[in-house]
């Protein structure tokens, strides 16, 4: 199909737009602007791209490949997306999207405006048409204003217009991504940039490679002091490893600062593993107790967001904060923080840690004792939850295979969506090793699944599992065919139980439809690995189950499990119906 919106030049070299004359390109010696993206691409270290082709960008896929870059080529831009931001996450390197413009920016858009509120390092490049009538509105070829559409959603935004900016674009992108708090930065690379004739020699000139792109910060030597004498102080401490720990890969720093005060420790659901989640300090069944009692409580890139309570409900109104964080602008969002250590991780852990020996302790002998003899208990209960019951399987029955194999599979990465089936997976599975555990995190929506399991096998080599519920699955589901066509060893876990929530909705009114949250019971979603290539397994009992996710995990073959659960497993938003606004109508019976 030909480019209405390339630049194209009429016999006296004026352009269609009648801006700039178009020099005559000479293939000997000149390149165009998607030459240069590639190039500047692979000056900034980027090893690989996750995106969907079409017009203006599918020659900038092909050029990456031809300078060694991988493509990496999916279904859906969105899922495109969640691979970069996943791959971002595991790497510190940026993970590169790369979509066409409108619709397919837009797509990309969500999973962009996801890593940013995730703090994942990302940048979304897209093709975009030529800004001239863009701007006045003359309906040209997927025209959109993509560079205002995206700022309110990323961190940074920024438009290439000429190809001779391409590098400086490019690698402001990188420093926006990596820097300071990361996140999601919106690349707009307009037709006349991707066009753009350059001579060879130019281009060659333009390139440079950043120095120190991601430059490490130090907090104040006074708001390590300040946070030293409030922690030496406290009788109840605890520390809150959240997943900006895990991202900035201090693990023996943090490992270290645990073991030298002897402070137990809770983590977010990502921080699983930093330290084994059945070390004797982990306090990961105690939330409770510790929003109750603990006296000083230490944010280790961690937020005091809602997955916190904000800071508010159970916890104790007389308690004293201690953050360490790389944002300033984190600080006192929700409740006064005491002690803020602005910096990045691995300084401010280094700075605490070299002032440790100069401050007496004062824990209460009682404290970690307390939380231990909890933990015996809430383990009982978790024990309890996974012993056989009759079939079909509720979420727990194939969480006990999950856990048997899984446990034992500590080199999988784990990825996790799902109402029940986050939140019961979240308490079932031990993690025993940093950035293992990938799931829908800040924003807790579905259909991050298959872009993460995608974009953490390309990060880290594989093997990767995914446990989704039957409506996660449905978000990115044709994602199948990405896994299958480059062999990815992913195994995909439906937990088939029928529906959002669960198969026993009713719908209120006469027409007869299903209701709102009302999904197949019986879809055989195994038949689509099947239909690509990969290995299809139907399980309805948690040894079948535990006997295929092992051979799957051994095999490095694209797999999809359809774990069969019961239709009436599962309760309405799993564990945080609370936040419904009004629970007047009985959904679910
Ligand atoms: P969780 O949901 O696990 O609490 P969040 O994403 O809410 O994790 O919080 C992560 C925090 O970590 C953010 O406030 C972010 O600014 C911070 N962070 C990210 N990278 C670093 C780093 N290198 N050093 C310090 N803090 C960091
Ligand atoms: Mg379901």
């Amino acid at each position: 199909m030909e480019n209405t919106n390339k630049p194209t030049a009429d016999s006296k070299g004026t352009q269609a737009c009648g801006c700039t004359p178009a020099p005559a390109p000479n293939a000997e010696l000149d390149v165009t602007g998607m030459h240069i993206l590639a190039k500047s691409l692979k000056e900034n270290g980027v090893e690989v791209i996750f995106g969907l082709v079409g017009i203006p960008v599918t020659e900038v896929a092909y050029i990456c490949q031809l300078e060694g870059i991988r493509f990496i080529g999916f279904r859906f831009e969105q899922q495109a997306g969640m691979a970069a931001a996943a791959y971002g996450y595991l790497t510190k390197k940026p993970g590169v999207l790369l979509t066409v413009s409108s619709l397919g920016f837009m797509n990309g858009l969500t999973a962009t405006a996801n890593a940013t509120v995730n703090c994942y390092p990302m940048i979304q490049i897209s093709g975009s048409s030529d800004r001239v009538s863009v701007d006045l509105e003359q309906g040209t070829y997927e025209g959109l204003d993509q560079l205002n559409i995206a700022k309110p959603v990323v961190k940074a935004a920024y438009r290439v217009n000429r190809a001779q900016d391409i590098p400086t674009g490019v690698a402001r992108a990188v420093r926006a991504a990596l820097s300071g708090r990361p996140g999601g930065v919106y690349l707009d690379m307009t037709v006349p940039a991707l066009g753009g004739i350059v001579s060879k020699a130019d281009a060659a000139r333009l390139q440079f490679k950043p120095v120190d792109p991601a430059p490490v910060m130090y907090p104040s030597p006074e708001s390590v002091k300040r946070a030293m004498e409030l922690l030496a102080s406290a009788k109840k401490p605890v520390f809150i490893l959240g997943k900006g720990a895990a991202y900035s890969q201090n693990d023996e720093k943090i490992k270290e600062l645990v073991q030298k005060t002897g402070i137990p420790y809770y983590p977010m659901s990502m921080a699983k593993g930093l330290l084994p989640d059945n070390h004797p300090l982990s306090a990961i069944s105690c939330r409770s107790m510790i929003m109750e009692e603990a006296d000083v409580v230490v944010l280790v890139g961690a937020r005091l967001n809602w997955l916190l309570s904000r800071g508010h409900g159970k916890w104790n109104k007389e308690n004293k904060y201690i953050q360490l964080d790389i944002d300033p602008q984190e600080i006192d969002c929700n409740v006064p923080i005491a002690a803020p250590v602005i910096g990045d991780l691995g300084a401010s852990l280094q700075m605490i840690l070299e002032a440790l020996p100069q401050y007496k302790l004062q824990m209460d002998p009682s404290w970690v004792p307390s939380l231990q003899a909890h933990t015996v208990e809430a383990n009982k209960w978790i024990a309890q939850k996974l012993t056989p019951s009759p079939e079909p399987m509720t979420h727990w029955d194939a969480l006990r295979a999950v856990k048997q194999v899984l446990e034992k599979h500590t080199e999988v990465t784990l990825i996790n969506e799902g109402a029940n089936t986050l939140d019961d997976c979240r308490d079932a599975v031990d993690m025993f090793v940093p950035r293992h555990r990938i799931d829908c995190a800040t924003w807790a929506i579905m259909g991050m699944g298959a872009g993460s399991a995608i974009g953490a096998a390309i990060a880290t080599g594989g093997p990767v599992v995914t446990v989704q519920g039957d409506s996660a699955f449905g978000f990115s589901g044709m994602e199948v065919s990405t896994m299958a066509l480059y062999k990815l060893p992913i195994t995909v876990c439906v937990f088939t139980n029928g529906g959002i929530y669960n198969h026993i909705g009713v719908n209120l009114g006469k027409d007869g439809d299903p209701a709102p949250t009302t999904l197949d019971l019986n879809a055989r979603y195994e038949k689509m690995m099947e239909a690509f290539g990969g290995k299809g397994y139907y399980v309805t009992t948690p040894e079948e189950f535990a006997q295929a996710l092992e051979a799957s995990i051994e095999s490095k073959v694209p797999t999809l499990i359809n774990v069969q659960l019961a239709g009436d497993a599962g309760k309405e938003s799993g564990h945080i119906g609370y936040l419904n606004p009004a629970t007047l109508i009985p959904v679910t019976v």
